[in-house]
């Protein structure tokens, strides 16, 4: 696993970064044991959130005795300062920690959270606060809001942006990663597997490798996906005719499907959390069932079932997405899982 640089910021990580997400779904030790891992399998770059649950802490244990050459990047999604500090206090506890090299607002999807974060007494303030007292060394943002990721790329005060990129998910290479090329701001791909809906690992990280100054990360549950995703990375070969074909395929099939979290389709009259639910199959593979299957889940299918099937989401989707129809069959989905689960007598 070569190092490369994250933009502009100097700091040098492995090519694809570790992220923490899917730990939450582990017992302690296990957790510890897949970051561990990874790291002796040479992944330098940890991603992690204060709104993951348990991972900071996870990876605190992880790490501990072996900091020294590794980027701890994690995020807040608060847009004021006083909670902002209070956020990252608690992630230097968690990760065991005195310096965090790269933190980051978690997913600034409106030019309002935007303005929150840039507002006197907001995060960003914080964050220069710390980043000047030398507590972080760089500050970084998240979004899934194309036009918003642009506009903060453009800006000169993200080091780096952290959004969805995968073969389906390729609008990014339009303007959003040139710019941020041009800009020197690190362009992170959230989801390379498309949170789970793209299965085909090789598939996935041979499109990801053929895009340089890009650098992937990947929620991790096992031991064993990692070694996948490096042996797959091992190999410069790029995507071969047959591959390309095959991208098309699903391309053409998930097309119509796949929602990329934008939120274009906001706001619904019946407040229905849209995005949340055509991703849910992701969600329910990636967090610990205790969410899942308790009063997180229950409110999500009883705000599916408030669909009036207005069309008003449809109509701003700017991918075509059936929303309503696809909010329906998700719901059903996740309805049957809950009482299969219910009939498990988990
Ligand atoms: S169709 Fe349903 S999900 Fe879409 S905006 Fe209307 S109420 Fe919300
Ligand atoms: S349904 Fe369409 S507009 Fe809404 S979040 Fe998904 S992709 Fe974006």
């Amino acid at each position: 696993m070569q190092q490369v640089p994250l933009g502009r910021t100097g700091l040098q990580v492995s090519e694809i970064a570790f992220g923490g997400i899917p730990i939450q779904r582990l017992s302690h030790a296990e957790a510890v044991a897949v970051v561990r891992h990874c790291l002796d399998a040479g992944i330098t770059f940890i991603d992690t959130a204060h709104g993951y649950g348990t991972s900071e802490e996870r990876i605190g244990e992880a790490i501990r005795g072996r900091r020294e050459g590794l980027v701890l990047a994690s995020k807040s999604p608060a847009r004021d300062g006083e909670t902002f500090q209070a956020h990252l206090e608690q992630s230097f506890t968690r990760l065991g920690v005195d310096y965090i090299d790269l933190y980051q607002f978690h997913n600034v999807a409106t030019a309002e959270a935007l303005e929150q974060v840039l507002a006197p007494g907001g995060a960003m303030e914080a964050a220069l606060r710390a980043r000047e007292a030398g507590r972080i060394g760089h500050i970084g943002v998240t979004s899934h809001n194309l036009q918003m990721a642009i506009k903060m790329a453009d800006m000169g005060i993200f080091e780096t942006m952290m959004f969805p990129f995968n073969y389906v998910t390729r609008e990014p290479l339009q303007e959003l990663i040139p710019l941020c090329q041009r800009n020197g701001v690190g362009f992170i791909a959230m989801k390379p597997m498309g949170g789970g809906m793209l299965e085909d690992a090789t598939l996935s990280f041979k499109y990801q490798r053929q895009h340089a100054g890009v650098v992937p990360v990947v929620g991790i549950e096992r031991a064993a996906e990692m070694d996948e995703i490096l042996q797959i990375w091992a190999d410069p070969a790029p995507l071969s005719t047959a591959e390309m074909a095959r991208i098309d395929e699903i391309v053409a099939r998930l097309g119509t499907r796949f929602c990329r979290r934008c939120d274009y389709c906001q706001p619904c009259p019946q407040q229905i959390p849209i995005s949340t639910i055509l991703n849910i199959k992701s969600f329910a593979a990636r967090m610990p069932a205790e969410r899942v299957y308790g009063d997180w889940g229950r409110q999500l299918i009883a705000s599916a079932q408030s669909c009036i099937r207005c069309g008003q989401c449809e109509g701003r989707c700017p991918y075509g997405l059936p929303v309503p129809d696809l909010v329906a069959e998700y719901a059903g989905w996740y309805h049957q899982l809950m009482a299969q689960h219910a009939g498990q007598g988990v």
